[in-house]
């Protein structure tokens, strides 16, 4: 074990500053923490040698589940015993990351208990993240978080945990109920989230309106995103409001940020072609109070994208324009089950669903899961379609 007052001075200058500092968290916890007392240790060696000493991999689990457990192995382990093992786990947060501080002090509990007691509140895909413990650990963290109403999340190559915006629990912008259609597909999807038999990681996310706070459009395999496809409604008075108090120039800060240019203010009556918004939410952001997404409200369900790991960064692209989103979510599951089972069967290993698309093209892949072209599929906004119409003559 690394003692814990060896000097660690290339750390120290990371808690410099005003800003918080995971090495100030690290350094409490190992006050009694003989792990985290290494986990310094081999950190500090980790700046001096300028590389890293951990080992990414290793099968490691809980019975019956295939996923959320990530095996961390150091490459030092006689000079670091204590985190020989420190194995990092994913815990399936609930949908919103509502908890009540009773749940938050029960899962703090467990983990100091059986490990680290180092948390990263939340993964990028969404879960609680344990950080750090040994395999004996494993089993009694999981049948004291499964006690507590908690699961496992995912991790390899399986539907990776649900996440989802706030939605209508705080959001007046949500266009449907995210939390709801998490809780959903994670219920529904339950052998697809703990038995990873795909060829690559898949992420849903959702996004109660196009602002999409949990930016899905970037870091989701299939982003459902609200959106409405009436008008936008807009309350004069509130918009009187903002002009004449001079809280906002219409013409500047509003009208003439529409991407698409198709609002319009003659100082008194504001306007709207709704038929060429692209439901961007800027001017119903800079104006709350005046104007609100439309009534008949839904999703848009777009796929492909990913961070850049094997190929380069994807964003996801429009596979239906416009959805109803309400229980029992049928034909979202059927369009998922249908995608599923031709990656599952042509994917390459380690080939996420966009790249998948883009080898063998948009056309092929609609025609496989039985969706009909439609112009809204594009790749850039108004530019670059992936279908070809012909021009009909005369
Ligand atoms: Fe609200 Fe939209 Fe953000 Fe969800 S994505 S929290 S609905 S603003
Ligand atoms: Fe223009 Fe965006 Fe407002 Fe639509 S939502 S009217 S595109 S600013």
């Amino acid at each position: 074990m690394a003692d814990k007052k060896k000097p660690t001075p290339k750390l120290d200058e990371l808690e410099k500053g005003p800003w918080p500092s995971f090495v100030k968290e690290i350094k409490k916890s190992a006050e009694t923490n003989v792990a985290t007392q290494d986990l310094l240790g081999i950190l500090e060696r980790s700046y001096n040698d300028k590389i890293g000493h951990w080992k990414h991999g290793g099968i490691v689990g809980v019975k019956g589940y295939g996923g959320g457990i990530i095996g961390r192995y150091n490459d030092i382990p006689q000079e670091y015993p204590e985190i020989a093992e420190f194995h990092t786990i994913r815990v399936n947060q609930p949908a919103g990351w509502f908890y009540t501080s009773d749940a938050l002090r029960t899962l703090c509990d467990i983990w100091e208990k059986h490990g680290s007691g180092l948390t990263n509140m939340h993964g990028s895909t969404g879960d609680i993240i344990f950080l750090g413990t040994k395999t004996t650990e494993l089993e009694p963290i999981f049948s004291e978080l499964t006690e507590a109403g908690f699961d496992l999340g995912g991790s390899g190559s399986d539907m990776r945990t649900p996440s989802a915006c706030c939605g209508m629990a705080r959001c007046e912008w949500a266009c449907y109920d995210t939390m709801a259609l998490a809780y959903d597909l994670t219920m529904t999807f339950q052998d697809e989230l703990h038995r990873p038999a795909f060829p690559y990681k898949f992420k849903f996310k959702m996004a109660g309106c196009p602002n999409d706070c949990v930016a899905s459009i970037a870091r989701a395999d299939m982003s459902i995103i609200g959106t409405w496809r009436d008008n936008i409604q807009i309350n004069k008075d509130e918009v009187t409001a903002y002009a004449s108090g001079g809280k906002r120039d219409i013409a500047r800060d509003v009208v003439g940020k529409c991407p698409s240019k198709c609002m319009g203010w003659d100082g008194k009556n504001l306007t709207i072609d709704d038929s060429n918004c692209v439901r961007c939410m800027h001017c119903i952001n800079v104006m709350p109070k005046a104007l609100a997404p439309g009534k008949d409200r839904g999703v848009t369900i777009l796929i492909g994208s990913k961070a850049p790991i094997i190929e380069g960064a994807l964003l996801s692209s429009v596979l239906v324009p416009f959805l109803k989103m309400e229980p029992p979510y049928d034909d979202l599951k059927e369009l998922v089950h249908a995608i599923w089972e031709l990656w599952s069967e042509n994917g390459k290993n380690r080939e996420r669903v966009g790249e998948f698309i883009q080898r063998i093209g948009l056309s092929n892949f609609l025609e496989q899961i039985g969706l009909e072209p439609v112009p809204e599929m594009i790749s850039q906004p108004r530019t670059n379609p992936y279908i070809f119409y012909d021009v009909k003559k005369g």
